[in-house]
C-alpha cells in the first residue's frame, strides 16, 4: 500500500514536470515531427494521474495502479509515444507486483520490464534518435548499479544523469525511426522530443520510487 502512494507520487511529480514542459517538448517536436508531443505527454499523464488514483482509492497494489495509469495513458494520449508509454508503464506494473517495497534490483528488473516492451513494440535501436535513445543508458547504469549494491536511490539519480546526458547527445543523430524520419536532415542540431521527455520523467520520478 505504501509503494502505491509513492507511485501515484511519483506520477504527480512527472504531471508537474510535464505541464512545465509542455511548449518546449511540442516545439522541439515541431522541427521535423508534427509538434505534438508535449501535449500529448501532458494527455497521458494527466490520464495516467487519475486513473492511478482512481485504482488505489478500490484499494489496488503498486503493481496494478501502475498498470492502470499506463492503460489510461496508452488510450488517451495519442502519439506514438503514448503507445510506447502506456505498454511500458504497464509492464513495469506487472513486473513490479504488489506485495512490498521493492529491493533496489526488484526494480531494475521493472525498469527492464518497461524498456523491453518499449524495443519490443517500436523497434528501434540505439542511435535510431527516439526515447530509446535515454531509455537504454539509463536502464543499464541501474542495472549495473543495483548488481554492484548501490542504493536505489544513488543509482537511479546516476542513471537519470546519464538519460538526461544521452537525450541531449541525441541533438547530433539523424532519425531512422517514427515521424521525424522524412524530414530527419532538419531534426540534426536539436535532441529528440521524446529522449527528452523520458530522461525528464525518469529524472523525477526518482525521488519516489528509489
Ligand atoms: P507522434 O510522432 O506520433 O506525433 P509524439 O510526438 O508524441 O508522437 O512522440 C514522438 C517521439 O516518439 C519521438 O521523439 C521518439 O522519441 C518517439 N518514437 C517515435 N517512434 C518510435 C519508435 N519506433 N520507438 C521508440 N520511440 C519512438
Ligand atoms: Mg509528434
Ligand atoms: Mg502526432
Amino acid at each position: 500500500r505504501d509503494y502505491a502512494l509513492r507511485c501515484i507520487a511519483a506520477l504527480t511529480a512527472a504531471r508537474d514536470a510535464l505541464h512545465d514542459a509542455e511548449k518546449s517538448l511540442g516545439d522541439l517536436d515541431a522541427i521535423a515531427g508534427d509538434g505534438d508531443h508535449g501535449r500529448g505527454m501532458v494527455r497521458g499523464i494527466d490520464a495516467a494521474c487519475a486513473a492511478a488514483s482512481g485504482a488505489a482509492s478500490r484499494g489496488a497494489g503498486a503493481g496494478a495502479v501502475l498498470a492502470a495509469a499506463g492503460d489510461a495513458w496508452a488510450d488517451n494520449a495519442g502519439g506514438t509515444s503514448g503507445v510506447l508509454w502506456g505498454a511500458g508503464l504497464r509492464a513495469f506494473g506487472e513486473s513490479l507486483g504488489n506485495h512490498h517495497a521493492p529491493e533496489a534490483s526488484e526494480l531494475a528488473a521493472s525498469v527492464a520490464a518497461f524498456a523491453a516492451r518499449i524495443a519490443e513494440l517500436g523497434k528501434a535501436d540505439v542511435g535510431d534518435k527516439t526515447m530509446v535513445d535515454a531509455l537504454v543508458p539509463f536502464t543499464e547504469t541501474f542495472s549495473r548499479l543495483a548488481g554492484e549494491g548501490a542504493g536505489a536511490d544513488a543509482g537511479w539519480a546516476a542513471a537519470a544523469r546519464e538519460a538526461t546526458a544521452a537525450a541531449q547527445a541525441t541533438a547530433a543523430l539523424r532519425p531512422l525511426k517514427g515521424r521525424a524520419r522524412p524530414l530527419a536532415e532538419k531534426s540534426v542540431g536539436t535532441p529528440d522530443p521524446g529522449a527528452t521527455s523520458l530522461a525528464m520523467v525518469f529524472g523525477v520520478f526518482g525521488p519516489h520510487l528509489a
